[in-house]
């Protein structure tokens, strides 16, 4: 078999559920159905839930959105091109120093980080921060919570004069300050809360449907809609998390599978993560299983009238059926990550879920991610399942940021998956400041917030369509930055900060991300108006857009299609791009930038086939010879 032919995508039939089915199917040619979002067209709003439609040209910029959530408030890559880089990564730091004390009390995880900076036998004390270090190192220096003797320095010498003179290190200074936070952990969307206030109603529909898989029967398959931060994750994983431990309680097969689609993002990834899942439930079912089977026969050689309440004639019985048992765990064949036939993976996991009796639970999170990238066939394939499925029962929770997803969805597939349907609204100013109240208790040390942080951070992330992950970040990002300045409090200022940070950080993130082609484009609009232009028309864009693709070799687009790619710089609120009417000659747009021009050039110029145009300045100034 070649490479081609064990690929993941397998073409041939990607409806591998049809395996008895497809002949029945002869209508369905669906598998190559782009799922573009922004070609939807019209969709008949009576089958869309009440919001469906609000969000579309909010979309991108979401989408765009959630990397650097992920990443930058982290300190990690995406502000590496700016100045703000060597910032974060002291506030990071500070985090794990800070939190050191408190988490690892007395062992050597996480000591060891700051082992180089405190070891006084090192010699390396002369590092960037030294000279600060020394004028900081005051005599009431490690005061408060953070206690040196409790960490087990691995040194001896636990010599306070050594800890405050010349061979401190990069981490002395910043295990410092007073701590501001308690549990910065608490603030991170890693963390699932375990009170969700204001999706009591959510949480109660998802259960009142899923009760049934605690009764033994199929629940409904749940379609879960709404936007970024509004909770569906962490309310789904909530309810899984409740739901698994009451089938333990009551001793009934039930299990939940969470799959992250967006990683997960091809349906032999999805497949083969559902069946290798599957077959270690397995594994572990047969060896409690066998253990049991054990202590039986054990029980039944001693004595015979130990087989009377079991389904077992005799010793004889059991020992078949152990062997029966480890003869399936030897035949158990994990799928790897590539390679295989879909329709292997397919069925690998189909008789993985079916080896007992039980109910399953697939959540499927941002699913919207899945369909876009493979089209709806893992979907078509788990929702036929049932019918084929003899000891177990599937039921599916998908959960979709894309409130118009399914209009790119078989018929067939989107009736099945939308039997009910839940919809989590946006939060407002005030539900916001309830969660972030309730987050910042275990956050933050007491007192620490000063009146106005949490409301003025809900108002911020309420304008960002009610975001509760925004609302988080800029809390924490609140308390990093009070945390640098060293503050005892943090205050409004932090607040803001920590917003223009977050906007400018997802401006980075956009800018870094853009097609080479509008990266051209706005770097042309920055020129001219470093050279003070202002409402600067299309033509006078495409001029030196045109000069600057010759500069580097790039293909010259017709002025139509830049004008569409300033279009896409506008919806992602880059530049601000209004018509104006030029009496008898025409229409034109009047261009400005929107975003921070130093930041966004130097992003641009990171670019290593932007930054190959040396000197732009001719260019431009060729526009006033004309
Ligand atoms: P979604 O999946 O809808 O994008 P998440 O469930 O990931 O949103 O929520 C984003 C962040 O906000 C997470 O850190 C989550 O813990 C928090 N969050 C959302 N809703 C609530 C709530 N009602 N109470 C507490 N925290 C919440
Ligand atoms: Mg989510």
């Amino acid at each position: 078999m070649t490479d081609k032919d064990t690929g993941e995508e397998t073409p041939a039939d990607d409806r591998v559920g049809a395996r008895n089915q497809s002949a029945a199917d002869p209508d369905r040619n669906s598998t190559d159905r782009r799922t573009d979002p922004d070609e939807s067209g019209e969709s008949d709003p009576s089958d869309s839930p009440p919001d469906r439609d609000s969000n579309d040209s909010t979309r991108s910029q979401d989408d765009r959105n959630r990397p650097d959530e992920q990443t930058s408030l982290d300190g990690t890559d995406t502000s590496a091109n700016l100045n703000t880089d060597s910032d974060s990564i002291t506030a990071d730091m500070s985090t794990q120093s800070v939190d050191i004390p408190d988490e690892t009390k007395g062992s050597q995880t996480g000591v060891e980080e700051t082992d180089e900076g405190t070891d006084p036998e090192s010699s390396d004390g002369s590092g960037p921060l030294a000279g600060e270090i020394e004028t900081a190192g005051g005599a009431d220096g490690f005061s408060g919570d953070i206690d040196l003797d409790d960490l087990d320095l691995d040194t001896d010498a636990g010599d306070d004069s050594e800890a405050d003179g010349a061979s401190r290190g990069l981490f002395d200074d910043l295990l410092e300050g007073e701590p501001i936070f308690e549990s910065k952990e608490v603030l991170r969307p890693s963390y699932t809360p375990h009170e969700l206030p204001h999706r009591e109603e959510q949480i109660n529909k998802m259960a009142t449907i899923l009760v049934t898989a605690l009764r033994g029967d199929t629940p409904s398959n749940i379609l879960i809609y709404g936007k970024t931060g509004t909770g569906k994750t962490a309310s789904a994983k909530f309810v899984s998390e409740e739901l698994e431990t009451t089938s333990q309680k009551y001793e009934v097969p039930c299990e939940v599978e969470y799959i992250n689609c967006e990683v997960t993002d091809t349906q032999y990834r999805v497949l083969a993560q559902l069946a290798n899942k599957f077959i270690d439930k397995n594994e572990t079912y047969i060896e409690e299983r066998t253990e049991e089977l054990g202590s039986l026969r054990d029980r039944a050689t001693d004595a015979a009238d130990a087989l009377e309440e079991s389904e077992f004639d005799d010793v004889e019985a059991i020992e078949t059926r152990i062997d029966e048992l480890e003869d399936d765990l030897e035949a158990f064949d994990p799928v790897p990550m590539t390679g295989w036939p879909t329709d292997r993976v397919y069925s690998t996991f189909f008789d993985a879920v079916d080896y007992h009796e039980r109910v399953v639970v697939i959540m499927l999170d941002e699913i919207d991610k899945l369909v876009e990238k493979s089209g709806d066939d893992t979907l078509y394939n788990l929702s036929r399942m049932n019918s084929e499925l003899e000891n177990s029962r599937v039921s599916i929770m998908g959960i979709s940021n894309d409130l118009k997803f399914t209009d790119f969805l078989d018929p067939r597939v989107k009736s099945s998956l939308g039997e009910e349907e839940i919809v989590f609204p946006p939060y407002d100013a005030t539900q916001l400041r309830d969660i972030l109240q309730h987050r910042a208790e275990t956050a933050f040390k007491p007192e620490i917030l000063s009146e106005d942080v949490i409301p003025l951070c809900a108002a911020f992330a309420a304008q960002e369509h009610g975001d509760a992950r925004r609302a988080l970040d800029l809390l924490r990002t609140a308390g990093e930055l009070a945390e640098r300045d060293r503050t005892e409090t943090v205050e409004e200022k932090h607040v803001r900060k920590a917003q223009e940070k977050i906007e400018l950080d997802r401006v980075v993130e956009v800018v870094r991300t853009l097609p080479t082609q509008s990266k051209l484009v706005l770097y042309a609009t920055i020129l001219l108006e470093k050279n003070g232009v202002h409402n600067i028309n299309t033509g006078e864009v495409f001029n030196i857009y045109k000069r600057l693709c010759q500069e580097i070799d790039a293909d010259v687009l017709t002025q139509r299609r830049v004008t569409d790619l300033i279009s896409e710089l506008d919806m992602l609120g880059i530049v601000n791009a209004i018509v104006v009417s030029k009496g008898r000659y025409g229409r034109t747009k009047e261009i400005n930038l929107s975003v921070p021009q130093e930041e966004t050039e130097a992003v641009l110029l990171s670019d290593s086939r932007i930054g190959e145009v040396e000197d732009a300045q001719p260019f431009v100034q060729s526009r006033f010879d004309n």
